[in-house]
């Protein structure tokens, strides 16, 4: 049976690359090593790392005055470590809240910093992005941050925020290289690789150059940006492993085209969810149109009784992971990069059967 993985996270990632990685696993290239047993410092694993890096820079157009950086500790980890390296002598940070990620990053925000929110979409339980004209920033704030994608309540961007000259960092973790984004209109952009890059266990950091003087003296050395940069992302053993696999996604998605050829399909795959859903008396996505997520889609039945049956029916089919966030229930498809249409077409086929007969 086909199995399609709707994972939030860790999830999916192309056979192909694992097809590469399991031909690979004992023996790297001749080198008589599985990538797992390699050296950081030796030639071959920074051969890897270089060339992962390299084709993130091409994937996203990223400029020499950006860093890229291979770190640890996840977005969770990186909540508290981009405040402490870019508060410098500032107070304040502006946040806009637009869900349960926004929530987390302020959290860890406070232990640092004065936070102002200066925009929230709670007022309608996190459905839609606030108006940029409605967000109310503070005159002398360290950066704006931002969450562009949330992957619990279904939110996305589909524009990108002007901030004017204050700095932008956007926590990218569930949409990163799922569609074009200008590096250059932010200061920061981080993100775990578990939803849509590669093993849980690496996180990417992009900065600004000039954004590198501005950390805290308490700044961990291994969460600190710019010792991280003078090592070359190695002051600490890296999570080798995760960036190899990471480096053969960054591989196939330039085999496409890049990213505008994975937005197209992206785009495409999201539509013909929504479409499906939309046109249905039992499901219902409670997102603002224009503000829904093309990675994740959390949806709800209307008759919640039937839930069940329809977890079971799905696992039956090869529909995995379909299980909504225990924080919100019902249902949620993430529909990364890896999810082939026909994976979101078999979803659609069983959801319209499952309307018409849903087994009690
Ligand atoms: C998954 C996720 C996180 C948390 O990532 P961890 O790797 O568990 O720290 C943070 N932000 C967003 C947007 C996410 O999707």
């Amino acid at each position: 049976m086909t199995v399609f993985n709707f994972s939030a996270g860790p999830a999916v990632l192309p056979k192909e690359v694992l097809q590469r990685a399991a031909a690979e696993m004992l023996d790297w290239h001749g080198s008589g090593m599985s990538v797992m047993e390699m050296s950081h410092r030796g030639s071959e694993f920074i051969s890897i790392a270089d060339k992962a890096e390299a084709d993130l820079r091409t994937l996203m157009s990223i400029g020499d005055d950006y860093e890229v950086l291979f770190l640890q500790g996840g977005a969770i980890g990186e909540n508290a470590i981009v405040p402490m390296n870019l508060l410098g002598d500032c107070k304040t940070i502006d946040f806009v809240n637009t869900g349960e990620w926004s929530k987390r990053s302020i959290k860890e925000a406070k232990k640092y910093a004065q936070v102002n929110i200066a925009a929230s979409s709670e007022d309608k339980s996190f459905m839609y992005v606030p108006e940029r004209a409605s967000w109310k920033l503070s005159p002398d704030a360290a950066y704006v941050h931002v969450c562009t994608n949330e992957t619990i309540g279904g939110v996305e961007y589909q524009w990108t925020p002007d901030v004017g000259a204050v700095p932008l960092v956007a926590d990218m973790s569930s949409h990163i290289l799922s569609r074009l984004v200008d590096v250059s209109k932010y200061g920061v952009i981080y993100g775990g690789a578990q939803k849509n890059v590669g093993p849980a266990g690496l996180t990417l950091v992009i900065v600004r150059k000039d954004l590198l003087d501005r950390a805290l003296a308490i700044t961990p050395s291994a969460f600190h940006w710019k010792e991280q940069a003078e090592s070359d992302s190695m002051l600490n053993t890296p999570p080798t492993y995760a960036i190899y696999i990471a480096g053969m996604v960054f591989e196939w998605l330039l085999a496409q085209g890049g990213l505008a050829a994975i937005e197209k399909k992206n785009i495409a795959k999201a539509k013909l969810l929504y479409d499906a859903l939309d046109a249905s008396q039992l499901y219902y996505n409670p997102v603002r149109k224009e503000d829904r997520s093309r990675m994740n889609v959390p949806f709800k039945l209307r008759d919640e009784s039937l839930d069940g049956a329809f977890l079971k029916g799905a696992q039956q089919r090869g529909l995995l992971q379909l299980k909504g966030h225990r924080s919100v229930g019902g249902m949620r498809a993430s529909i990364y990069n890896a999810m082939p249409i026909e994976g979101v077409q078999a979803l659609v086929d069983y959801l319209r059967e499952f309307e018409r007969n849903p087994a009690k």
